[in-house]
């Protein structure tokens, strides 16, 4: 049963398994002796009843939240205090009644499964990007009348870019808002068309989605969507794709070929990199002590794919990085993406 869940993880379930299930001990996360509240901000869920409006089934009952207690069980090992819930949008072919009607639906049940357990989610409404007019005003929605905190978007909306002009009114909606706008790709599609992607290594995700959120970011940066809403904040998942690792390159362009870059942008490249923010999904510790040096430790989140088994230490991942200072560490952890989700500490 939903909406009952107030008691919190020994009220879920009824089994023997469920009640000895539930005394496992949460993880208290501390950064020079001090409590941070660690926050996800990368972690997946589902609405069967709103997919099935497309025809389409929940690829693992993992994403449900009707019965969360494996979730919390994760959380509590792993030492995640606060899951920001996301969609991966499926419904950027539906026609505008019905993109209306799913959102709807779905963002309610967003804000039930958090309802459940204040303190342990929030959530990114879901928005009909594909209909912009229609998703400045989900947007808005979600945030003020179910609570949601920002929108998660794909990286393209069936083939547009991000950076389209038809899309400013829902950059400008979330920019007035002052809503976090989680971007999540969803493999290359262009690519997939081709055998370019097949193949052992499961390419179309492998590579295929941080080199879609790599050309997203490109294009937000080079088209002068940034410039247009200086104030958006965007952060990208996987650690930006592959964009922060080579981003001297599209600063490089500006001077190598000039003739190619020809409408006028206000910093370069790698400048707006360090307006952005990133989760952490990036493995290694070597990786994140880059991407910090290339962004800023202050735009580092933390994210965990939940239930996608990419990593279950992402917690020890931030504090097993050489180089950082206890401020950082405790800004990845949770405090950055407190205030961004409006989350108290
Ligand atoms: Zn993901």
């Amino acid at each position: 049963m939903s909406g009952s869940g107030q008691g919190g993880v020994a009220f879920v379930g009824c089994s023997t398994v469920g009640a000895v299930q539930a005394q496992t001990v949460r993880r208290a996360v501390t950064v020079g002796g001090r409590r941070v509240k660690t926050i996800d901000v990368h972690a997946h869920c589902g609405v069967p009843a709103a997919m099935a409006l497309m025809g389409l089934k929940l690829p693992t009952e993992a994403l449900l939240m009707s019965s969360p207690a494996a979730r919390l069980r994760a959380m509590d090992e792993q030492g995640i205090d606060v899951e920001a819930l996301s969609i991966n949008p499926y419904w950027y072919g539906a026609e505008h009644d019905l993109a209306r009607e799913l959102i709807r639906f779905q963002n309610e049940a967003l804000a039930e499964a958090c309802a459940a357990h204040p303190e342990r989610f929030v959530a990114f409404a879901s928005v009909a990007l594909q209909h912009p007019d229609l998703a400045a005003q989900q947007l808005e929605d979600g945030m003020r009348r179910y609570g949601l905190r920002g929108a998660a978007i794909g990286g393209s909306v069936e083939g547009a870019d991000l950076s389209d002009p038809r899309f400013h009114p829902f950059w400008a909606k979330a920019e007035s808002l002052g809503a976090l706008v989680f971007i999540h790709p969803q493999g290359t599609a262009e690519l997939e068309r081709t055998t370019r992607l097949k193949g052992n290594g499961l390419l179309t995700n492998t590579i295929g989605n941080p080199l879609e959120t790599t050309i997203a970011l490109s294009h937000l940066i080079f088209d002068g969507t940034l410039d247009r809403f200086p104030g958006l904040k965007i952060c990208a998942a996987h650690g930006g794709g592959y964009l922060p690792s080579y981003g001297a390159r599209s600063d490089a362009i500006l001077t190598t070929f000039p003739d190619r870059c020809p409408g006028k942008l206000e910093k370069k490249p790698t400048e707006y990199l360090r307006q952005l923010y990133y989760d952490s999904i990036v493995f290694t510790p070597e990786a994140l002590r880059h991407l910090a040096a290339e962004v800023g430790p202050d735009r580092i989140v933390m994210g965990t794919d939940y239930p996608y088994p990419w990593t279950s230490t992402s917690v020890d991942h931030i504090l097993g990085t050489p180089g950082l200072s206890d401020a950082d560490r405790a800004a990845m952890l949770g405090e950055t993406a407190a205030t961004l989700l409006g989350i108290k500490r």
